[in-house]
């Protein structure tokens, strides 16, 4: 591919400086044109299926080499050819040549601009998707862009090529007419700049912007057509109604508020929403208990003859419900009401594009609003498999409700919600069997993470089931039974309490987005665009309800985008920014990621180089007997730009928050390698494999160079 890439280059770099190097563009101006007029003309009447096929290979050739000279071209197509003809091979050839140009453009270089931009393509490559057609068309019609450089840069986006054919086809066909017209009139023409009158060129543009402001004009009526069967209140009790207090939910009201907005907050059921009270906060705390008790277990490693561990599981769960005490404070009504937010503690259901009813103890009440942020995040999945309503099972929300450790536990999924909970349960003693159905846990990360993490689970007892599909639920004789399947055959595994982690889906019902048809995507999330608005421009969505990511800080990110259109979206509209994405799965080892891994640079197609550091050989991780794991980066070929990271290993999800700010600020790894980092700590692991990528890319020829100096100097 690369040899190919390089013989078309050399192949059109030499048709070029052929072209200049043999003067041929002196056959390209006007007076070479109207000195041969009479010939060229004799030659089309004595041939002319000849001199259609040689004009139209030299105007291909011209446009598809970007070389100057296609306006004389066309010009020469009305001579030759007169009005209608010359229209018509014009605008083929021209088409056609722009077309190659725009191929050769894709083919040489789109794949270093993906790589160079990777974190910010995805948003050009879904504006193109989007209006690429319109922004050619207007590119196309206003004369003052040369058609050489729209050719070389729509190549490098992911405009369908059937699309840029037809929009250039049809966007350069008025000027084309023009130009062909004046060269029916050849002799009366003095000069290039003279044909197109600043009048022409204004309605040009005129007519290139056209499309974008009729599609703009179109988007709004549709954007309003949503409203037309609801009758919008005169005044608005509230500029903002946020529907539930989970991350998203929270940090929106909290904006509102810093901006003095009147917004109200309704919470049906906890404030602090998953995350505080079924997520993220509960399940750390479990980890720091089970780990414990894993650090119990190795205590010869550490020097220390007996340690045993007497615990009871109830005391384990009731300091996870302390921890969750000990943080409510941060999401509570009195917090929020100080800061300025009105909380309603009820059931809300959106009953028109401005209106909230709210159901409280109360009664029932409805509340005004110029706009709403719908943060109602989402539940787990509990998939329709036969028997398993019979065995009662366990999902995230009420796992916290255990006071008596499971002797047998089965985790359905291999995510990290089922990876965190299998170690947690396994260290505290539960026989934990995980079953999922792919061939490895957590699958979106790169495949030695999944081994690493597999490998520790196995080593502390987790019969690890993968390529097992759950079919069946039964009881027999008073046991549990799960029926999978495993590579066709029908495998039977017993438990006594099952736990179902195989996804979360979307809160979309029961509050009025059915009624008001609220657009859903097609993984029945709220459907959002770049501002987080949905199909009702004063209503937006953001957390998991919305998606693409259900972490509590992509909700709160979100979040922040949500308020500030909605509220000021009048004036100026945010896009959400994706470019940098971190994550983190509490497994030990952890395993924490930002930007690409190598999985997904190929199924990108995105060429990568990658560098990885073994965590086994740094000093802190020895001393403190976690020497395991590894710092993975993914750099742009030849350059220290960082594509993505991976770390598994101890404290990981703390590690890579180093690479985050890097990557966010377009940072490489060799400032990282110049910044001093405090010895010993395992943030050193970031240092030293920004060293292992500065020794694969050390100057050789000059090292030896300099090799050969300082052996001079020595005599
Ligand atoms: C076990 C587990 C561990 C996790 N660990 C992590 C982690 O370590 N890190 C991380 O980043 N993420 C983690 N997550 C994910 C994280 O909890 C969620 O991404 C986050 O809570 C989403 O916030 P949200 O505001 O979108 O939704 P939620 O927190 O679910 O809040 C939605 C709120 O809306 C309320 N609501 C819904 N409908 C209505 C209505 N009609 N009226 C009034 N109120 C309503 C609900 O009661 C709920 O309180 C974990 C999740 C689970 C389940």
């Amino acid at each position: 591919m690369k040899s190919t890439k390089s013989l078309l280059l050399l192949v059109i770099a030499m048709l070029v400086v052929a072209f200049f190097m043999f003067d041929l563009h002196q056959y390209l101006t006007l007076d070479a044109l109207k000195s041969r007029q009479h010939a060229i003309e004799s030659y089309r009447s004595t041939h002319p299926a000849l001199a259609v096929v040689f004009y139209g290979l030299i105007y291909i050739a011209v446009t598809a080499l970007s070389l100057p000279g296609a306006a004389i071209l066309t010009l020469a197509g009305g001579a030759v050819f007169g009005l209608l003809w010359g229209t018509v091979i014009v605008s083929f050839a021209s088409t056609i040549g722009a077309t190659l140009a725009f191929l050769a453009a894709r083919f040489l270089f789109r794949d270093t601009v993906k790589s160079r931009f990777s974190s910010r393509i995805k948003a050009i490559d879904e504006g193109i998707e989007r209006d690429g057609s319109f922004y050619l068309f207007t590119l196309r019609l206003v004369p003052l862009f040369p058609f050489f450089i729209i050719n070389l840069v729509m190549g490098l986006t992911t405009l369908k090529v059937k699309t840029f054919y037809w929009v250039s086809q049809l966007g350069m066909l008025a000027g084309t007419i023009v130009y062909v017209n004046a060269g029916t009139q050849l002799a009366k023409i003095e000069s290039l700049s003279g044909i197109l009158s600043p009048a022409l060129i204004a309605s040009f543009v005129l007519l290139g912007i056209f499309p974008m402001i009729a599609k703009k004009i179109v988007s709004s009526i549709h954007a309003k057509k949503v409203y037309e069967n609801w009758n919008k209140p005169a005044k608005f009790e509230n500029n903002l109604i946020v529907i539930g207090a989970g991350s998203g939910g929270l940090v929106t009201s909290y904006i509102a508020a810093a901006v003095k907005a009147k917004v109200t907050l309704i919470e049906k059921h906890k404030m602090g929403g998953d995350c505080l009270n079924t997520g993220c906060v509960p399940s750390k705390a479990l980890i720091r208990s089970a780990k414990w008790l894993s650090h119990l277990k190795r205590h010869k490693e550490f020097g220390i003859k007996q340690a045993d561990s007497d615990f009871d599981f109830t005391e384990v769960m009731e300091r996870v419900q302390l921890v969750i005490k000990t943080i409510e404070p941060h999401d509570s009504i009195e917090r929020y009401t100080e800061l300025g937010v009105n909380i309603i503690q009820g059931e809300a259901k959106i009953i028109s594009p401005w209106e909230v009813e709210v159901k409280t103890s109360e009664g029932v009440k409805t509340l005004t609003t110029r706009s709403i942020v719908i943060a109602a995040g989402a539940r787990p999945f509990v998939p329709p498999i036969p028997g398993l309503d019979k065995v009662d099972p366990l999902t995230s929300d009420n796992i916290w409700n255990l006071r008596e450790l499971p002797k047998r536990l089965l985790i359905l999924g291999g995510g990290p919600i089922g990876c965190e909970l299998t170690q947690s349960f396994a260290r505290l003693g539960s026989q934990v069997t995980q079953v999922e159905m792919l061939p490895r846990i957590m699958i979106r990360e790169d495949p030695e993470v999944s081994d690493a993490v597999m490998k520790r689970f196995k080593q502390e007892g987790v019969d690890l089931r993968i390529e097992h599909t759950a079919k069946e639920f039964v009881i027999e004789n008073g046991e549990k039974i799960m029926i999978a399947e495993h590579r066709g055959e029908s495998v039977k595994i017993p438990f006594d309490q099952v736990l179902v982690a195989i996804g979360r889906v979307a809160n979309i019902r029961g509050y009025g987005v059915e009624e008001l048809d609220i657009t859903l995507s097609p993984r029945k999330t709220i459907e959002t665009n770049a501002f987080q608005e949905t199909n009702y421009p004063n209503i937006y969505a953001c957390g998991d309800v919305a998606g693409p990511y259900q972490f509590t800080h992509t909700a709160a990110h979100q979040a922040w985008y949500a308020a500030v259109n909605a509220l000021f979206g009048q004036f100026k509209k945010f896009r959400t920014d994706y470019s940098v994405i971190p994550w983190s799965t509490f497994t030990d080892p952890e395993v924490a990621r930002v930007g690409l891994n190598e999985q997904d640079a190929k199924e990108q197609n995105i060429p990568y180089q990658v560098v990885s550091y073994g965590i086994d050989d740094l000093d802190r991780a020895i001393a403190d007997g976690e020497a395991h794991g590894f710092v993975k980066v993914l750099t742009q070929p030849g350059k220290d730009k960082i594509l993505g990271v991976t770390i598994v290993g101890e404290h990981a999800g703390d590690l890579i928050a180093e690479f985050v700010l890097a990557m966010k600020h377009g940072l490489g790894l060799n400032k990282i390698l110049g910044t001093i980092h405090i010895y010993p700590t395992m943030a050193e692991a970031n240092k030293y494999v920004a060293g292992v990528w500065k020794r694969k890319h050390a100057p050789e020829r000059l090292l030896r160079w300099v090799g050969r100096y300082h052996d001079w100097l020595r005599g």
